[in-house]
């Protein structure tokens, strides 16, 4: 599988899932665009790509701005001919149990998570309808597309959300041999994941190394952390399969944490 000619856009690539989904599309052949909150991180994760420019591109993008998100994918559009994949991977977690929780916090997470999907997927199909040549959408759910945990609703709740907005674009796509599917990997380490271990400690009244073992991989067939290459490999399969058969799923990649 490779994706030689293709344009893939990854949002939240300047750091862990989303930079290893760049580093791979790349390597496989692919012109990437990282698109990330963090320009200058974004700036330095297209430089190692590919110090020449032409097949790594950083771009500025808050995925919740309509403004910033409709510039970024046409700049991206531009310099590199259409857009063929879209990972709408941008997130972040906050923990708190839910009558605490606060309601701005609330809605930036499902602004995040929620509205940065929706409007990076109505950017990108606009283009993909009128290329013509197809496409792929992916987007990073989690096991908690599945699954609940304590003190993370708002992240489970747009989680779950994801998928429904995969299964109605798949739909929608399927005409123009657009697909759409969503990546539901286990616990990562990554920034994201580093800093909620000493969060749910603290919450639960636990060490770190409970949290670790107890929480994270307690229902895994192995105790062991998924990694990013795992969650990479998989996005690149999502991204090069050929054919409408393969549309509206959810994969799930956790050490058998969820059994679906
Ligand atoms: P990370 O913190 O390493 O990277 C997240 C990136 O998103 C950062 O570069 C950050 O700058 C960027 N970002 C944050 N807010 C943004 C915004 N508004 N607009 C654009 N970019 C923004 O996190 P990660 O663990 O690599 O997470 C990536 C995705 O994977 C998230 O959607 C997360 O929910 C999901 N995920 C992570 C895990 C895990 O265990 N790490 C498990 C399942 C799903």
């Amino acid at each position: 599988m490779n994706l030689n000619d293709k344009v893939a856009v990854v949002t939240g690539a300047a750091s862990g899932i989303g930079k290893q989904i760049a580093r791979t599309y790349f390597d496989n052949g692919a012109k990437v665009a990282i698109a990330d909150l963090d320009l200058a991180a974004a700036q330095a994760a297209a430089r190692e790509l590919d110090p020449s420019g032409e097949r790594a591109l950083a771009v500025a993008m808050d995925v919740t701005s309509e403004e910033q998100v409709e510039a970024g994918i046409a700049a991206v559009a531009a310099k590199f001919g259409g857009i063929d994949v879209l990972v709408s991977n941008a997130g972040i977690q906050i923990v708190n149990p839910v009558e605490s929780f606060d309601f701005g916090a609330w809605k930036k997470m499902l602004a995040i998570h929620l509205d940065g999907a929706f409007l990076t997927t109505r950017a990108c199909l606009k283009l993909m309808y009128a290329q013509g040549r197809g496409g792929s959408v992916i987007y990073m759910g989690s096991v908690h597309s599945k699954e609940a945990s304590k003190l993370k609703a708002p992240y489970v709740t747009a989680k779950h959300g994801l998928v429904g907005l995969a299964k109605t674009v798949a739909k929608e796509g399927a005409a123009h041999g657009v697909r759409a599917n969503v990546i539901c990997p286990g616990f990562v380490r990554t920034p994201l994941v580093e800093k909620q271990i000493p969060e749910q400690a603290r919450e639960l009244g636990i060490s770190e190394d409970e949290v670790v073992k107890n929480v994270m991989l307690k229902d895994t067939v192995d105790g062991e952390f998924t990694t990013v290459d795992d969650v990479a490999q998989t996005a690149l399969f999502l991204a090069a399969f050929p054919t409408n058969a393969l549309t509206g799923q959810s994969i799930v990649v956790s050490h058998g944490w969820f059994m679906q």
